[in-house]
């Protein structure tokens, strides 16, 4: 996949093309990223990016040419690649969404500054408007990091082991099952005896059932989107009856 950055800040991104995962994807020709400076396409000499607003009020607006011409030169650079405008006002960003793009041969990334771009860019240039959230950033170079990040780690290949993006949080509808690593008591804590047992099939429903009871506490919206399957189901209807159990045995 190609990822090209539009942005006034490019050295914002050298440290990710140099850290971690993305540079992994990197050096193994799993992605090719870059940062393009939107002031090398202003014609004049002070290479301005921003102009006032019309209608006037606070704040600069990204002015339209410069990055018509940056688009025009990604476009050309990455044939075939979305153009996503990085917006608060955009789609949110999602595992889904992610993966959607993970599959695409290229992503132009194009970052505002100050009040936005100018609008009259959005109905030609820009092919989508992406979130990170219902906040507001000074600026996408944060959220085009977001992005690339969680768009890197799903294109197969990116990541050491396969499993470990399938089982991830949101890939199936629910968040992951906790984790435990060495040692097997830390400030008098244990771990699940289970998971010291070697016995995978006990391991796996275990896991599933931690990832349950994380999703049920945390993010019961999730059930929405996949309602629960017949083993979860049974899952459910098992608590249930220990929660009764167990509120039947208070004195009343
Ligand atoms: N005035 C705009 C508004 O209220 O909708 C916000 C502009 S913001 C200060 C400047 C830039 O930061 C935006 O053009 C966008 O590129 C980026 N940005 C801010 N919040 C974002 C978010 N939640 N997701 C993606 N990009 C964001």
């Amino acid at each position: 996949m190609q990822i090209l950055v539009l942005t006034i800040f490019p050295a914002m991104f050298d440290p990710l093309w140099s850290h971690g995962i993305v540079r992994r994807a990197i050096e193994q020709g799993i992605i090719s990223a870059a940062a393009m400076d939107i002031r090398g396409f202003a014609p004049d000499r002070h290479h301005v990016t921003d102009d006032r607003p019309y209608g006037g009020g606070s704040g600069m607006v990204m002015k339209p040419e410069p990055l018509a011409a940056a688009i025009r030169a990604a476009r050309q650079a990455a044939p075939g690649a979305r153009t996503l405008l990085l917006s608060p006002q955009g789609r949110i960003l999602t595992q889904a969404a992610a993966a959607e793009l993970a599959a695409l041969p290229g992503i132009i990334l194009v970052c505002g500054r100050y009040e936005g771009v100018d609008d009259r860019l959005c109905t030609e240039l820009i092919d989508d408007e992406l979130s990170i959230g219902d906040y507001v950033l000074s600026g996408g170079e944060p959220a085009a990091w977001v992005v690339i990040d969680a768009v890197t780690r799903l294109i197969p290949g990116a990541l050491g082991s396969e499993a470990s993006a399938a089982s991830d949080s949101f890939s199936d509808g629910r968040l992951e099952h906790a984790h435990f690593t060495r040692p097997p008591v830390f400030e008098g804590q244990g771990v699940p005896a289970v998971l010291l047992s070697g016995h995978h099939r006990n391991i796996d429903r275990w896991r599933r059932e931690s990832a349950l009871l994380r999703t049920l506490a945390h993010r019961p919206d999730l059930f929405q989107g996949r309602p629960p399957t017949e083993e979860e189901a049974q899952l459910l209807r098992s608590w249930q009856e220990k929660l009764a159990a167990l509120l039947g045995s208070r004195p009343q």
